[in-house]
């Protein structure tokens, strides 16, 4: 099996041994074509990036995209796979509908108010030119009664100009700021609506946390600013320890519920305003550290695995503790995006080789372990 396909596979979340062959008595990862890892491999992509959407909770779509990736790794014969590869296109096909009209709904709401505003607009300039034209026939009977010399005219003419004059702007007035404010409450109603949307779509919807597009973004822009203020900043990669036996042993509620606690512990410890804390998938986090080199973020991450090590999680009869591993890396400046993260990621893994239950700090091309 090629390198890359087998480090997929181990890196994938998935329980290999509860496989459609129960009688396979092997645990290690079955071998895969380069073909149908690529497909895996997009399914796993895939399933990062979902975003909570009306009828499809993220949990259950990533359910079942973990039991096709499955599938298609497990499939025997060709009749097998292309069984699964039909349904997955059935799935996919409905369910990028589901979503395409939740993006579509939102986008129509926009257009719903702009709409409404165009009306609104072309409305008030036919009036606002019935009106004036009011105005002109009134303001010629004034010229013609200046003309006729009749002050008792003059005085009638006047007073009906005024009076229309006045009733005119009053109503108009009166009509600017309804429209003013029917267009305020809808943009208040859509601006909701968005930010909403917007935050859905940006986190985590188990724990809260932000998520990976969320992490993504955030991190370009972080570089970015790098360029700019040279600012320390530091990536920290996290991964609970031995957390399948967590859901083999209590189930996978409390194994969700363990993953809420875990942040709620990383909110806690990595608490200042600007600390980013992001899940990137199955229980891998990632925390972004401004202003922080090696040795602030250190005693911060020291604080929150001490933190972790000796708190008691208690789910009705049960009392569950965990550790964590991370991986700490200070960003060099004019370093890529992947580059920050890989290694970030290689001192995470050389916390876990090494025993885990510890930390190790990334340099440029080693790394610095501590338990
Ligand atoms: P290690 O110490 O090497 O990190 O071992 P581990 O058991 O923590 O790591 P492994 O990658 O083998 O297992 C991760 C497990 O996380 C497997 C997967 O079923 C589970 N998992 C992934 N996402 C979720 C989730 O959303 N909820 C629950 N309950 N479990 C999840
Ligand atoms: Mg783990
Ligand atoms: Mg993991």
């Amino acid at each position: 099996m090629k390198q890359w396909v087998k480090k997929l596979v181990d890196q994938l979340d998935m329980d290999w041994n509860s496989s459609s062959s129960p009688h396979e008595k092997k645990s290690e990862t079955p071998p895969l074509s380069e073909e149908r890892a690529t497909l895996v491999y997009f399914l796993d992509v895939y399933n990062k990036n979902l975003f909570e959407i009306q009828n499809h909770s993220v949990r259950k779509v990533r359910a079942k995209m973990d039991t096709f990736a499955k599938e298609i790794v497990h499939a025997k014969n060709a009749d097998s796979l292309n069984d699964t590869l039909f349904r997955l296109r059935q799935f996919i096909s409905s369910y990028r509908i589901d979503e395409y009209s939740f993006v579509q709904n939102t986008i129509d709401d926009f257009k719903r108010i702009i709409w409404d505003f165009a009306d609104n607009l072309s409305e008030e300039a036919h009036s606002e030119q019935a009106s004036q034209g009011e105005i002109d026939a009134s303001l010629a009977q004034l010229r013609e009664a200046v003309e006729s010399n009749s002050v008792e005219e003059l005085r009638a003419k006047s007073r009906e100009f005024i009076d229309l004059y006045v009733k005119n702007q009053s109503v108009s007035h009166e009509r600017r700021s309804k429209r003013m404010e029917s267009v305020k409450k809808n943009l208040n109603s859509v601006k909701r609506q968005l930010m909403e949307a917007n935050q859905t779509m940006r986190r985590d919807h188990l724990t809260g946390a932000h998520n990976r597009r969320s992490y993504d973004e955030q991190i370009k822009r972080y570089l970015q600013l790098n360029e700019l203020d040279k600012d320390p900043i530091t990536l920290v990669m996290l991964d609970i320890d031995f957390f399948k036996k967590i859901n083999d042993n209590y189930g996978h509620d409390i194994g969700d519920f363990i993953l809420q606690e875990c942040v709620r512990m990383l909110q806690e410890s990595f608490a200042r305003e600007e600390d980013f804390i992001a899940r990137l998938g199955g229980e891998e986090f990632a925390i972004i550290l401004p202003g922080c080199d090696a040795n602030s973020a250190v005693k911060i991450v020291e604080g929150a695995m001490a933190r972790i090590r000796k708190e008691v999680f208690i789910h009705g009869d049960h009392q569950i503790r965990f550790t964590v591993s991370m991986g700490i890396a200070p960003l060099i400046p004019g370093e890529s995006a992947d580059n920050w993260y890989k290694r970030a990621d290689a001192a995470l893994y050389e916390s876990k080789t090494t025993g885990r239950n510890k930390y190790t700090v990334a340099g440029a091309n080693s790394t610095k372990n501590v338990a």
